[in-house]
């Protein structure tokens, strides 16, 4: 995909987003990276992301992640993002593409089971999470795209293991949860950005 479509979408004068030029840096050595933000947009969304090959593979996931494997979540799959994106906390100012709060809700490693390319390829994903908020297996399921959409729709389901758990979205989702980066909240990051 690279990073075409995220860029002719910002105006990188304006948003305090990263702009994705190339400089070869890798987040942590030879472990991959992952990055879940809570987006207050024109709807709160998470954005979940994957490092492979070289940028953030995104996915916006409408309800936000779950711990409980009976919970598949829709998620659309959207431009790939630089991975100095993993980085990025802030607020994305008013008319500029994605206006809104952005929090760092979890990050960490990934490791995939499988080949992660063949997994892209055919829809079908199966990882590990070492996250804060996210531990344990995961899976993404490719969706058959149906005629006029224009995005691939996937499902995320947590696999059944020992961090499998029942626990609401309520309390994982909760509105007052602090950033894991910088330990704020949604509102304490859009104070900061005035
Ligand atoms: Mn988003």
């Amino acid at each position: 995909m690279g990073l075409s479509e995220y860029q002719s979408k910002r105006d990188f004068a304006r948003t305090t987003e990263p702009s994705g030029e190339p400089n070869g840096t890798r987040a942590d050595g030879d472990a991959l990276a992952f990055v879940v933000h809570k987006h207050a947009s024109s709807h709160l969304h998470y954005d979940f992301r994957l490092e492979w090959d070289g940028v953030l593979k995104s996915w916006a996931i409408p309800k936000g992640p779950s711990l409980d494997p009976a919970q598949k979540r829709l998620a659309v799959q959207v431009e790939d993002h630089p991975l100095e994106y993993a980085a990025f906390e802030g607020t994305i100012p008013e008319g500029e593409y994605g206006a809104g709060t952005v929090m760092i809700w979890d990050r960490g490693t990934w490791e995939p089971l499988g080949d992660p390319g063949e997994g892209f390829e055919r829809g079908s994903l199966k990882f590990v999470l070492r996250g804060s908020r996210l531990k344990g297996g995961f899976a993404l399921v490719r969706l058959r795209r149906r005629p006029g959409e224009t995005r691939d729709n996937w499902l995320l389901i947590k696999e059944r293991d020992e961090h499998a758990s029942s626990v609401s979205d309520q309390e994982l989702l909760a509105p007052d949860a602090r950033s894991v980066a910088s330990g704020r909240t949604m509102e304490e990051i859009a104070q900061d950005a005035r």
